[in-house]
């Protein structure tokens, strides 16, 4: 690996109140590519991406994000920073449009709102067609998709997809994939935390294998297969 990750984490810690989940977790995230966080229930794959985006305080070891220390950073800071959660169960708004749910988005972001709105019809040209429709109406692929967009039409560095694809029909798993795919291929790196680990896989460069909190295994994506996810996850 040459240069400077895009992200480099280092004996990560955190938690809520005294219940500590996240025990000096370490990986790096090269710019323009995809880490796969896998395990079981409760190994802390979404604490990880809490910690990462602000939500909740770090309380140990260090984040460093293109160049900068954003180690106990505030959520907003990390975000204009140009890293991205999309956090699990799609954190949209059902009672506002397609329109406006994107438009909120750019709220907290100073960049060009028209550049913004092509991004996110480019990577899902059908919400296009829309963006008049209240989000509660859009099936649950359109919200993931719409969730998708509203993270990438900030042109950020790196997502984190947070169970992008639960539960949602496998050919709407494909069309969510295919975006963030899209994504990759335009330059972003991306952090996903999946359920079905063999398209994670697929998907991914690197992968990080969380138990109880900690790394149990990281390396390179191709290498996680078969025996290594029966004795983590047991799943192949
Ligand atoms: P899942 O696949 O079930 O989402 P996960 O790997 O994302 O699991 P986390 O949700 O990060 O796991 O949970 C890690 C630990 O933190 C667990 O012990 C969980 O009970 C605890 N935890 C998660 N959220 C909270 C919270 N809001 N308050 C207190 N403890 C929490």
């Amino acid at each position: 690996m040459t240069g400077t990750p895009l992200l480099r984490v280092q004996e990560l810690s955190a938690g809520y109140g005294p219940a500590q989940a996240l025990f000096g977790v370490s990986f790096e995230v090269p710019a323009r590519s995809a880490v796969a966080v896998l395990g079981p229930n409760g190994a802390g794959k979404s604490t990880l991406a809490r910690a990462l985006s602000g939500l909740i305080p770090v309380t140990g070891g260090t984040v460093g994000f293109d160049g900068q220390d954003l180690t106990g950073a505030s959520a907003t800071a990390i975000r204009r920073a140009g890293l991205v959660h999309l956090p699990e169960g799609r954190g949209i708004f059902p009672g506002l449009t397609v329109h406006e749910n994107l438009r909120l988005a750019l709220s907290v972001d100073k960049i060009n709102q028209a550049e913004a709105f092509e991004r996110a019809f480019g990577y899902f040209p059908a919400l296009a067609s829309r963006r008049k429709q209240t989000a509660g109406t859009l099936s649950g692929g359109e919200q993931q998709m719409l969730s998708l967009s509203r993270a990438l039409m900030v042109n950020p560095k790196l997502v984190i997809a947070d169970e992008m694809s639960l539960g949602l029909a496998p050919m709407l798993v494909d069309a969510v994939f295919d975006g963030l795919r899209a994504a990759l291929d335009s330059g972003v790196a991306v952090i996903m935390i999946e359920q079905f680990a063999g398209k994670a896989i697929a998907f991914a460069d690197q992968c990080l294998i969380l138990r109880r909190g900690a790394v149990a295994w990281s390396g390179p994506a191709d290498q996680a297969g078969g025996e290594l996810l029966h004795r983590y996850l047991g799943a192949a």
